[in-house]
């Protein structure tokens, strides 16, 4: 006897249920040490920050990284996944400056970095017990005990060893470039941290600046050959910005070489812009004075919009970056370069070295000069009436003064995309400074090539996201001016600046004079600024330079930092033990820039190969109506609430199979509710119908499966399941979840709709024959191999079928399904025409009903013919052989199939088509095929009362009417018929007996009482 099966089972109470078995029976452990002598299969966790709550997209993620391995597993692969949680940099910090209600790094320092670190510390797993309760709820297999955290010394001991690697092989160094820069954070950000910001639609000023040409330059110039300058009136050269903030760094103006321009008149004064630009500009009524090339424009030269030396800003030159104090009178050059614009603009570019990339190529190209009067923190410094302002605030100020001063052409706004800081969602700026970057550019090429190496699902991101990326990479600005990460590993000597990178406790420990250390080792600020030794070459106090790592430096360095690789003997086999590099990894989309690069960079830099080689990449979560969730938008859903409400089978299996991995894809309560009534729901009907029948005629499984001819109909949904293993396997081999998923989805379609409907009255039969037996046994055998085929997908519902199905029959089985092996087709049961037929058969009949309710005509009335169009002449053998199925299953009488393009005569026919199929109903009714029906309604109701009654499904009855003359004809007609259906041992006219269960009915206008007893 297998146990009872409720109907209306109740999903998240039923998985509590399996949790507590697989904890009790240490079911997760027991699968992958099974398998120890498998081949290995090794997930890298891609590590998630517990200093937030987990949200939806988290259960995305961790369900896809789950699928793969437990499939893996049952395929016979050792397979032990290891946690991992990300608890270093900005985002850690973020967090504890806003518990202590900080804006800056000088509240930081005030406050004291080591207890600023403490509280990091301490911070970074303060949802933790969140993060393992749906971790554990969701069934996401993944050993959280033994994690890798990032901040541990010896995860860090790794880190160093990493770039230690890098720098002998000369790809560290320090450089003054632009870089991005968080001014509230006062750090850089790396380039993949700067593409996970930025924001379309973002509002800035647009303004066109007058800058005055010098009337001795004009002289020297080329522009002096091409046009007579009458010196009435001033000469200004238009540029545009949408950055005010930048002009009082101006030191030059670039032009298009060889691009024309003109030199308008504008009545009070001429002033020059690119000709291509006029008329976007409006400005092509205006009177032209002169024309010229850019390339004559070289050589003029222009007075400061803001004299630095009136404002108190140093002044340096760009080729030796020193300060050179300034003699001579400050005028700044125009010069040509190829990165002028003709689509936007004036045509004519402002320049500010420390304020731009382009600007600072610029400066040292042509030995610009070279201003800050911006600091770290985004507030101009100097005498500036603006000094002291944020510089986004300050562009307000510098435009008015610009206007009062007459040289603002046009002050307007603008929409135009721009970055903001991932973390704190500042509005960045570009600035000049010191930076430590690793030269990913040296490694470029293989970079690309170890791409190619790795499989994509889906499979444009290699050589679209990704590859674009990687094509396009620039240097690793890797250091960060912040607190709490991996210290950067760097020593410089105070006295002849010589710098050093370390690459281990040991090593650091070996050095002259080493001191400073803790008794209780902590690789972190404060304490390792205080670690000092002695240089080698000068005797010099060598101290550490105060920068620490870029966050994504830390989870990239995990396939080797997670095994505190090299030094521990037993981490340095990773290589050859299939724990490196990793089979697979799971992440969403925005992640080509962070984790999946920071990965691939790290393995390439310092093993010259990749680190992954399959990577499933997640779309994003969008609410109901495809908009993006966010607090703002108040649609973020909690996955506790869908997760009480349906269970975790239910979400996994809507984010498997609702659209491909790589799709972004609606999430809300209401859609997964659906998936549960159309899939959960309908496997489950199944079960229940099983079990409840087997235990009425206890039925039980045999290895053997039964002798002589099977029935066809069972024949076929076994070669259909076998089919179905085949196209799972390959699936899920195939890193296609959703492709399996759906297939599954296919088959238990087949099994509800077609096979169970279809043989029902083989299971309500009351004698147990063969056909019986083999009914029972195709069944079963279809519901254990589902369970193991969607143990990977649903694993909470697979134990339920498996604990019932198998081992309630069999206490020797194997204690879960999660323990059992992927199940293997037996190909000799696949066949493919029987296949074909049947589905030719239910297309038919899906058409059919469409045609007929297109007509109102009521599926219990039977009709005289059903007329069949196919797409090719060699379908009809077929589908006429199971003509008997289309007959039942459309209620008619006839069937004729008619040559395929055939045109179906309209009167009395109402047709369906799909593609080349037609398929027709006839839909007169003659007064037989009237009385039949109503004869089937009769049933209906009958069926219907016997359920209101709460017989069993097997109880006999005795049922009585009274009816008006029609009904009595029509069932005395087919009283043999109402009988069979209906379990009836008798239909007697007239009242019954005391206790009998009464309805009163209305049929097409004729009354009928009715009465079932026991
Ligand atoms: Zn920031
Ligand atoms: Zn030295």
């Amino acid at each position: 006897m297998f146990k009872a099966v409720n109907p209306r089972q109740n999903f998240p109470q039923m998985e509590e249920d399996i949790l507590k078995l697989w904890q009790d029976k240490g079911v997760f452990k027991k699968s992958i040490e099974n398998r120890r002598d498998g081949k290995r299969f090794t997930l890298y966790e891609g590590p998630p920050t517990a200093n937030g709550r987990p949200g939806i997209h988290h259960v995305l993620s961790r369900v896809f990284k789950d699928v793969i391995p437990r499939y893996k597993v049952m395929k016979g692969y050792y397979a032990p996944r290891i946690g991992g949680w990300d608890t270093h940099g900005l985002p850690v910090e973020l967090e504890v400056e806003k518990e202590l209600g900080f804006t800056s790094k000088n509240d930081i320092e005030k406050y004291g970095i080591a207890e600023f670190n403490a509280r990091c510390r301490s911070s970074v797993f303060k949802y933790v017990s969140e993060w393992n309760k749906l971790t554990e709820r969701i069934a996401y297999w993944v050993d959280l005990d033994n994690a890798y955290i990032t901040m541990d010394n010896n995860y860090i001991e790794s880190d160093w060893w990493a770039l230690k690697q890098m720098w002998d092989k000369g790809l560290v160094y320090q450089g003054h470039r632009v870089t991005p820069h968080c001014p509230r954070c006062g750090t850089s950000l790396s380039s993949h941290e700067v593409a996970q910001g930025y924001k379309d639609n973002t509002e800035d000023p647009s303004v066109f600046v007058k800058f005055e040409i010098t009337k001795e330059s004009l002289a020297k110039a080329g522009l002096a050959k091409k046009w007579a300058y009458p010196a009435d009136k001033p000469l200004y050269l238009l540029a545009w910005t949408t950055t005010p903030w930048t002009l009082p760094a101006n030191t030059a103006l670039a032009v298009s070489a060889a691009d024309q321009y003109a030199i308008l008149d504008m009545t009070d004064y001429y002033m020059i812009l690119a000709k291509p630009r006029l008329s976007a500009l409006k400005l092509a009524e205006n009177p032209v004075a002169g024309e010229c090339l850019g390339n004559d424009l070289s050589g003029l030269f222009y007075k400061p919009l803001f004299d630095p030396r009136e404002f108190g800003i140093p002044v340096r030159n760009m080729q030796d970056n020193s300060e050179t104090g300034v003699s001579e009178e400050l005028l700044y050059p125009v010069i040509t370069t190829s990165y002028v614009s003709m689509d936007d603009g004036t045509g004519i570019v402002h320049t500010a070295p420390a304020y731009g990339e382009l600007d600072y190529e610029s400066g040292v190209k042509y030995g610009l000069k070279f201003l800050h009067h911006v600091d770290l923190q985004g507030r101009i410094t100097g005498s500036y009436p603006f000094a002291g302002k944020f510089v986004k605030e300050a562009d307000k100020d510098i435009s008015r003064n610009l206007k009062e001063r007459g040289l603002m052409f046009r002050n307007e706004r603008m929409h135009h995309t721009y970055p903001f800081c991932w973390r704190c969602d500042s509005p960045l700026i570009y600035y000049a400074k010191q930076s430590w970057y690793i030269r990913t550019t040296a490694v470029r090429d293989e970079l690309i090539k170890g791409n190619q190496q790795i499989n994509w699902y889906p499979e444009h991101i290699k050589d679209g996201r990704f590859g674009d990326w990687l094509e396009n990479n620039i240097d690793w600005a890797f250091s960060r001016e912040r607190y709490w990460g991996t210290p950067v590993p760097i020593w410089r000597c105070e006295k002849c600046g010589r710098t050093e990178c370390v690459g281990g406790i040991d090593e650091l420990k070996a050095k002259p004079n080493f001191k400073g250390m803790q008794e209780k080792l902590d690789i972190h600020r404060p304490y390792v600024d205080e670690w000092t030794y002695d240089c080698d070459k000068c005797g010099g106090n060598m101290k550490r330079v105060t920068e620490v790592m870029d966050c994504w430096y830390d989870s990239g360095a995990m396939p080797v930092a997670q095994y505190h690789y090299p030094f521990e003997s037993e981490s340095r086999s990773i290589a050859k033990d299939g724990r490196f590099p990793a089979d697979y990894i799971c992440e969403a989309v925005d992640q080509t820039r962070g984790w999946f690069y920071s990965l691939h960079a790290i393995s390439t830099l310092i093993f010259n190969r990749p680190c992954y080689q399959n990577v499933i990449c997640l779309g994003h979560i969008l609410d109901e109506r495809g908009e993006k969730m966010s607090k703002s938008r108040n649609n973020v859903i909690q996955p506790a609430t869908v997760l009480d409400k349906y269970g975790a089978d239910a979400v996994r299996w809507y984010f498997y199979t609702a659209a491909p991995p790589g799709n972004a894809r609606r999430f809300s309560e209401k859609l997964v509710g659906e998936v549960t009534r159309q899939f959960l729901l309908m496997l489950w009907n199944v079960y229940s119908f099983f079990v409840t029948y087997a235990n009425i005629d206890s039925f039980t499984p045999s290895e053997k499966y039964l002798e002589g001819e099977v029935p066809e109909l069972d024949r076929w949904i076994l070669s259909e399941l076998n089919q179905l293993v085949l196209d799972v396997d390959k699936g899920l081999d195939n890193y296609d979840p959703t492709q399996a998923g759906r297939r599954i989805e296919d088959f238990v379609g087949y099994l509800s709709n077609w096979y169970v409907r279809r043989s029902r009255r083989r299971f309500w039969k009351s004698e147990n024959d063969a056909d019986k037996l083999s009914a029972y046994q195709a069944l079963y055998t279809c519901l254990v191999t589902l369970s193991r085929l969607l143990a990977p997908f649903t694993p909470f519902v697979a134990e339920e079928l498996y604990q019932n199905l198998v081992l309630s029959a069999d206490p020797s089985a194997l204690e879960s399904v999660h323990l059992t092996d992927f199940p293997v087709a037996d190909t000799a049961l696949i066949d493919e025409q029987l296949d074909n037929e049947i589905r030719l058969v239910m297309k038919v009949s899906s058409m059919g009903r469409s045609a007929r309710s297109k007509a109102a005509l009521k599926v219990r009335q039977p009709l005289a013919e059903v007329m069949v169009v196919l797409a090719s002449a060699g379908e009809r053998t077929g589908l006429m052989r199971l003509a008997e199925q289309v007959l039942e299953e459309l209620n008619v009488k006839a069937l004729a199939v008619e040559e395929p393009g055939t045109v179906i005569p309209e009167k009395n026919y109402a047709a369906s088509t799909e593609g080349a199929y037609t398929v027709a109903v006839y839909t007169g009714l003659s007064e037989e095929l009237l009385a039949e029906g109503t004869a089937r309604e009769i049933v209906h109701r009958l069926q219907t009362m016997r359920k209101s009654a709460e017989f069993e499904i097997a109880d006999y009855i005795n049922t009585h009417y009274q009816a008006d003359e029609y009904l009595d004809s029509v069932i005395r007609m087919h009283s043999e018929y109402i009988r069979k259906e209906t379990l009836s041992n008798r239909l007697i006219k007239g009242n019954a007996p005391e206790g009998a269960y009464a309805e009163s009915l209305d049929i097409d206008g004729h009354s009928l009482s009715l009465w079932v007893a026991r």
